[in-house]
């Protein structure tokens, strides 16, 4: 297989540990929306609850998919399948799910305004990824594929010394659309590139899949926010399961 000329990473669950603040910011917009939630703060020290919303992460995608998950928790109607998550998501309705979305980001950014760098500490950093992509941030094009928001992922990226690695241009944003598709579409489009020349890192099953319909060779971050049930769906359909001692020569060489 030749070299990649650009390779695609998500964000959350490949460079990023960001499931606490992910889950302190939809308690305080499932509050805001819903203040007689049961759900609080709180909720971070229940380790059974913790679990189960860990467990209900690879099923979502998008923000409004952690307020999916705390009502699921609240109603202890867990859906354990992706097809019972649509479900459960589709009957919560498109109200829910707008409206969970722009509070989200509402509660993310006033988080930063008050504290960033509280906010930053609230990330666990992947540093032996971080590792590789320093020392291979000049061998291909890196380019960010993901659904969080541009300016959240430079603070981060800032806040490590590694904002050179996706100069301006490089990060496609939730602004490009809800499925991974588009943004891999876009990328293909912006650096001329066929589907054979790059490579994808994604910590969920379903982007995978939706990458390698394109012909785009994917790999599993198998340390980012999934479970053994995502490792095995990953291998059925031919993906690898990266780890950090295969994962360098997994996406450039
Ligand atoms: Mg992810």
């Amino acid at each position: 297989m030749k070299r990649p000329a650009l390779v695609a990473l998500d964000f959350d669950g490949v460079l990023v540990d960001s499931r606490r603040e992910v889950l302190q910011t939809a308690i305080s917009s499932r509050r805001e929306l819903f203040p007689k939630s049961p759900i609080s703060q709180s909720f971070m020290d229940d380790p059974d609850r913790l679990r189960a919303f860990e467990n209900l992460m690879p099923l979502g995608n998008r923000a409004e998919d952690f307020g999916v998950s705390l009502v699921a928790i609240e109603q202890g109607k867990i859906p354990e399948t992706q097809e019972e998550y649509n479900d459960f998501r589709r009957e919560l309705g498109e109200d829910f799910l707008e409206s969970f979305h722009v509070t989200f980001y509402e509660t993310r950014s006033r988080s930063q305004r008050e504290d960033l760098h509280a906010w930053i500490a609230l990330h666990l950093p992947f540093r032996e990824m971080l590792d590789i992509l320093s020392r291979r941030g000049r061998d291909c094009a890196l380019v960010l594929a993901t659904s969080k928001d541009e300016a959240s992922a430079r603070h981060l990226l800032q806040s490590w010394n590694l904002g050179w690695l996706f100069p301006k241009g490089h990060i496609y944003d939730k602004e490009i659309g809800v499925r991974k598709s588009a943004h891999l579409e876009a990328i293909l489009h912006d650096f001329r590139l066929g589907p054979s020349e790059i490579r994808f890192i994604d910590d969920k099953v379903n982007h995978l899949l939706t990458a390698a319909e394109m012909g785009i060779g994917g790999v599993l971050a198998g340390w980012g926010h999934n479970t053994l049930r995502e490792h095995v769906l990953a291998r059925e359909h031919g993906i690898p399961v990266a780890d950090f001692e295969t994962v360098e020569k997994l996406l450039f060489l």
